[in-house]
């Protein structure tokens, strides 16, 4: 079968790769319909996440079920799913609290040995474990491209929201309007936030967010900071999503939310780095931190795209052939596309 591989930074190949086998008893195997290209992807390919070479890249998918080893109840054989971009074990200490992204036992779906030593998604056929937690049936009517979001981008939205506690007449800022920053503007805004001020530097970005119904604000010819004091009565907004993940736009979401208020980091931090931690006790504010929890909220978030209060298509800027990863690859890492949707 192909499959799309890591080759070194700045490369990816598609191979004739082994086709994968069932091994345990909750294992099943997804022949792939349609596979999206994200940014963690990116990280891969520029060599930042080590992968072993010939490794298949890629978590986000839909497919449909070919075969299912005997413990696999939730889901059948020629079912349409999607999968969540990692698996959870359903046991682990973390898991018995719900918080399945931080299982000891995950694996993360094309991430390399360190993550799982999980293949990827960018292939004609995927194995995937723990198939009971990982999958879930495509509701009917869902398009394959829309609940493709369901098990990573827009779960990370939402997790985004959700883990600031937002509230229904909250006012949100995000800051970073690539794909998990916009689906966080819609999913805010599907919470019952009264306003969401989208701030980034990209125009196109910008009148996407307003589309959904945000405010739209320029990063550097208008200043954020003005512009949500003034629309709060001077008090900021109650809460802050960083969805870039630098030391930069953590310090700017200090200083866009109110006192007691909460930022919610869902972009990868890595390293050190300086933030106003004085400015951030002495307004007495909630930090949440780390990657999402979509295991948790997938359910949620599919029910909300079937209702129609969620809506990923307009993400989607480029449908691509597999074959076509290559190219794929750079039209993405060059800026040019939001989600690139590969089908076989
Ligand atoms: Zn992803
Ligand atoms: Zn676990």
């Amino acid at each position: 079968m192909h499959a799309v591989t890591f080759q070194a930074p700045g490369e990816v190949a598609v191979e004739q790769v082994a086709e994968p086998a069932l091994r345990a008893p909750d294992d099943a195997i997804v022949r792939v319909d349609a596979s999206g290209i994200c940014g963690s992807d990116l990280h891969i390919y520029h060599g930042r996440v080590p992968v072993e070479q010939g490794f298949t890249i890629g978590h986000e998918f839909v497919g449909t079920v070919l075969d299912a080893s005997p413990d696999v109840e939730r889901v059948s054989v020629g079912d349409r799913v999607l999968g969540c971009f990692h698996t959870a074990c359903a046991t682990c200490a973390a898991c018995l609290r719900s918080d399945y992204h931080r299982c000891r036992n995950g694996q993360t779906f094309g991430h390399g040995s360190k993550l799982g030593d999980l293949q990827g998604a960018q292939a004609e056929l995927l194995i995937v474990p723990r198939a009971n937690l990982t999958l879930r049936r495509v509701p009917e009517g869902m398009s394959d491209e829309a609940a493709l979001f369901a098990g990573d981008v827009m779960g990370t939205g939402y997790h985004a929201v959700a883990h600031a506690g937002m509230r229904a007449g909250d006012t949100v800022a995000v800051l970073g309007l690539g794909p998990v920053g916009l689906c966080a503007v819609q999913a805010a805004l599907a919470g019952g936030a009264v306003e969401v001020f989208a701030i980034d530097s990209v125009g196109a970005r910008l009148e996407m967010a307003a589309s959904f119904g945000a405010t739209p604000v320029h990063l550097t010819e208008e200043e954020p900071k003005k512009v949500v004091r003034a629309a709060t009565g001077g008090r900021g907004v109650d809460v802050v999503v960083d969805a870039v993940g630098d030391p930069a736009p953590l310090a700017m979401a200090i200083s866009l939310c109110r006192d007691a208020g909460t930022v919610s980091g869902i972009g990868a931090y890595a390293g050190k780095g300086e933030v106003p931690l004085g400015l951030a006790w002495l307004k007495g504010l909630q930090l949440r931190l780390g990657l999402a929890n979509v295991i948790a909220h997938v359910d949620r978030v599919l029910a909300l795209i079937e209702a129609g209060k969620l809506d990923p298509a307009p993400l989607v800027t480029h449908h691509m052939k597999l074959d076509d990863a290559a190219e794929a690859y750079e039209i993405y890492d060059n800026r040019e596309a939001l989600k690139i949707v590969l089908t076989p």
